[in-house]
């Protein structure tokens, strides 16, 4: 082309959605260009949606929020908060922190929570494997060395979820797992022949039966997103990765996932929507859910799988629960008088709302986050409204 020649100008890409905004992400879910306002709509209705759908909430339920300070949680609080008010939920919402006690990461990562808990205005409960257990990672890592402490930190968390709910009045917790946490556990347990567990893992709620149940309303949502989405808000998160070390199964799933994606786009939701579809043929393998005989929590044995760990921990056979009980019992460490521990872990079942729960942060009762402003209300249906009526105009 000679330089005389005069330049066609390529028309601007425009969003998708609206025709109009300048489109500032490609929807990896969708392919679609979208403007900055038109993501913001669609990333928060699709979750409600999924929350809708999966007939998630009962009015005037009080939920914990699992908070960590990470992207997924910190983002799960913000869109909850934010959906409560828009669609009139009418939930009790409070952000739930664990302190696993993990030096140089817990500490710095539940300030971010303390902060997420003001700039929210959610009260904010946090509880320790220390209060708990009587045990910090910390100090369970010393004792056992740094192989298994995600065996041992996994296992201990979800009951102390459990157990900070309870003491919160709370019957419901949210948890942050998202789509590619969801692929991702599918491919592990079918890479484990996991079968029982394979359907499960996509549900969006669990424990429908038990004290407490789960859910996800982020099951659908994909991590990219969620990053964007906490990148455009400017959301106050912690990004530093556990000082011990990452889980390496999940590693692998994650890798091969990524991997799965560059040639196939719509690989996470394929295989979510694989594991919903999944017929489980051997229903008799789910273990039946009975109370674990010394500290009442839920377990397909006898004992629990914290309560096992824990023993080995106090007796100074860390390995208990991990390696072949009877090859940890030859080998223990030989513990000195007076230095087995006798912690006794208060029995679940006996657990039960504490008037004086100790809070981290309180929400004033003229704040309340479930007592909506009306007109920051009207303000959030105004502008839902001007967005549907936009997306009923491309039709
Ligand atoms: Fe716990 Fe392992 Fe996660 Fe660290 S990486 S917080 S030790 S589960």
């Amino acid at each position: 082309m000679s330089s005389n020649t005069p330049r066609i100008k390529k028309p601007k890409k425009t969003c998708d959605i609206c025709k109009s905004g300048k489109p500032v992400i490609k929807r990896p879910k969708t392919g679609q260009l979208v403007c900055k306002e038109c993501f913001y709509f669609v990333f928060e209705e699709e979750i409600h949606q999924t929350i809708i759908q999966g007939n998630v909430f009962k009015e005037n339920e009080k939920v914990a929020i699992g908070a960590s300070g990470g992207k997924d949680s910190t983002v799960l609080a913000y869109v909850m908060n934010l959906l409560n008010k828009r669609h009139n939920y009418k939930l009790d919402l409070v952000l739930l922190s664990i302190d696993e006690g993990i030096t140089g990461y817990r500490d710095d990562s539940l300030e971010t929570v303390k902060r997420n808990a003001r700039q929210y205005n959610l009260p904010l409960k946090i509880v320790s494997y220390k209060e708990l257990y009587g045990w910090s990672m910390d100090e369970i890592v010393k004792e056992a060395g740094n192989k298994n402490n995600c065996t041992f930190c996994g296992v201990l968390r979800r009951q102390a979820l459990d157990r900070g709910a309870v003491m919160l009045g709370a019957k419901h917790i949210l948890t942050g797992h998202n789509a590619d946490d969801i692929a991702e556990t599918v491919l592990m347990n079918i890479l484990r022949g996991d079968i029982p567990r394979l359907q499960r893992c996509t549900f969006i709620t669990t424990g429908n039966d038990s004290m407490i149940k789960r859910s996800k309303p982020f099951k659908y949502t994909y991590e990219k997103e969620i990053v964007m989405y906490a990148h455009f808000k400017k959301l106050d998160y912690f990004s530093t990765e556990c000082i011990y070390a990452p889980n390496a199964f999940r590693g692998n799933a994650r890798v091969f996932l990524k991997d799965l994606e560059k040639v196939r786009s719509t690989a996470i939701m394929d295989i979510i929507y694989s594991g919903e579809s999944y017929e489980n043929q051997s229903n008799n393998n789910i273990p039946t859910s009975k109370v674990c005989e010394r500290c009442g929590y839920m377990s397909s044995n006898k004992i629990c799988k914290a309560c096992v760990l824990l023993e080995g921990l106090n007796k100074g056979l860390p390995s208990l629960g991990i390696k072949k009980s009877k090859k940890a019992r030859a080998n223990p460490k030989v513990i000195k008088e007076g230095e087995s521990k006798e912690i006794k872990v208060k029995n679940f079942q006996d657990l039960t709302k504490e008037e004086n729960c100790k809070m981290e942060y309180v929400v004033e009762k003229s704040e309340k986050n479930n007592e909506m402003d009306i007109d920051e209300n009207k303000k959030l249906m105004d502008s839902v409204n001007n967005m549907k009526r936009k997306l009923q105009n491309l039709d």
